[in-house]
């Protein structure tokens, strides 16, 4: 059923004020090409929501939002190997939790990141050392412009950092309905992440299992990130910048304490947050858009801020740090 002028404070986690011309929910996957259609037919912009919890909303949409609600979960184990296919509305949480208990490990360092499992590989989700890409297997979705359905590859999604080719050739194109991700049942873990290594030393634990992994991750991610439901937000606001070798170089002769990642093609990656703090925003408040005091990356929404007032702190940060360190910062979140 669509649904007319729907509000959608409610449906993104930065409680931007915004609606939706038009609205519906998608729980059939076979009802997917007449709403397209629908769509088309009006020329009307789409907009697949999912958790919501990487978008920017700085007005009404004016086309056609589908709130991604296809559920189920399947598991294939074959030895070693555990294939775990999940619709595009399952939780992506929830499938973490769920991969633990069925003893299908890989996922422990995405632990608690929201949102749902069809936006899991729009940008290539991270955290903790961890990226989807190192666990994606498929996915399977529609491709808007060619009318069918598709099975894309690792190698199709062009995955790169907090990146994919959903978010280049195939933006506005391609709707995820389902992803395949090859897990292992043994229970390998990966602890070189700097803050997770360390959170585990603390408690002792030389040879973590995957639940222990996962808990630290847990812990760690409530003690430093702000809850949306109290304090809403998108996450981070801007990606990591990557600069070239001799760049790094010349900033780290510039300011010895920047962190500086090395990356393998020979780039190097710094620290968005760093950046920030460092020129002085951590803490401050643009009207009624906070740059949060523990995690300088998340853009906070006092519980008036419209999506303006986000964008004009965010390009003031911007242009701070262009003028300081002759870095861009680009925004992660998706902006409409
Ligand atoms: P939405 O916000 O609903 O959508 C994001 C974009 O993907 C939109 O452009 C949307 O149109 C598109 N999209 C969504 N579903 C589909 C689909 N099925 N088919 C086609 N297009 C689709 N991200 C990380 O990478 N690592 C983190 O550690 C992390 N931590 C976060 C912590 C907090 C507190 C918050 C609020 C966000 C965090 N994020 C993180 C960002 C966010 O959780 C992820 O990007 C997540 O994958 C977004 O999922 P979503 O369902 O909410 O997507
Ligand atoms: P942190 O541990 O304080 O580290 C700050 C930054 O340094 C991170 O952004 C991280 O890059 C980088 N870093 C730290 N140790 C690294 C290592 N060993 N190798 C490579 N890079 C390293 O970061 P945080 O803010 O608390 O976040 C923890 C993790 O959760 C990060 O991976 C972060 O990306 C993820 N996260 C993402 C979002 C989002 O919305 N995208 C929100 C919250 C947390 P990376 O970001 O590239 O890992």
């Amino acid at each position: 059923m669509i649904r007319v002028h729907v509000d959608l404070s409610s449906l993104n986690t930065f409680a931007l004020p915004a609606r939706a011309r038009f609205f519906a929910e998608l729980t059939d996957q076979n009802e997917l090409p007449d709403l397209l259609a629908f769509a088309n037919h009006q020329a009307l912009p789409v907009l697949i929501l999912g958790g919501g919890s990487n978008l920017v909303f700085t007005e009404d949409f004016p086309g056609l939002v589908i709130k991604m609600a296809l559920r189920g979960v399947q598991l294939d184990s074959k030895g070693e190997a555990c294939l775990v296919t999940a619709a595009a509305g399952e939780n992506w949480p929830d499938l973490v939790e769920q991969c633990l208990e069925k003893h299908c490990y890989g996922l422990e360092n995405l632990s608690l990141i929201p949102g749902c499992v069809g936006a899991a590989p729009i940008q290539n989700i991270g955290a903790y050392g961890v990226e989807l890409k190192d666990v994606f297997y498929s996915l399977r979705g529609w491709d808007c412009f060619d009318q069918c359905w598709k099975t894309l590859t690792a190698e199709d999604c062009q995955f790169a950092y907090r990146d994919s080719v959903f978010k280049r050739e195939l933006k506005n194109r391609f709707v995820i309905t389902e992803v395949t991700l090859k897990l292992q049942t043994k229970p390998i873990v990966d602890t070189h992440y700097s803050a997770l290594a360390q959170a585990l030393n603390q408690q002792g634990l030389q040879q973590p299992s995957p639940r222990q992994v996962a808990d630290a991750v847990i812990a760690i991610r409530k003690s430093k990130l702000p809850d949306p439901l109290k304090l809403p937000n998108a996450g981070s606001f801007f990606k990591n910048p990557i600069v070239s070798g001799q760049r790094a170089k010349t900033l780290a002769a510039e300011f010895p304490a920047m962190p500086q990642y090395p990356q393998p093609d020979g780039r190097v990656k710094l620290a968005a947050a760093w950046l920030i703090d460092q020129a002085g925003w951590k803490g401050k408040r643009l009207r009624d858009v906070v740059c949060h005091q523990q995690q300088a990356l998340v853009l906070v929404n006092n519980g008036l801020a419209d999506g303006q007032q986000v964008l004009n702190m965010a390009r003031q940060i911007q242009a701070d740090i262009k003028q300081r360190y002759a870095v861009e910062l680009d925004i992660e979140p998706s902006v409409y």
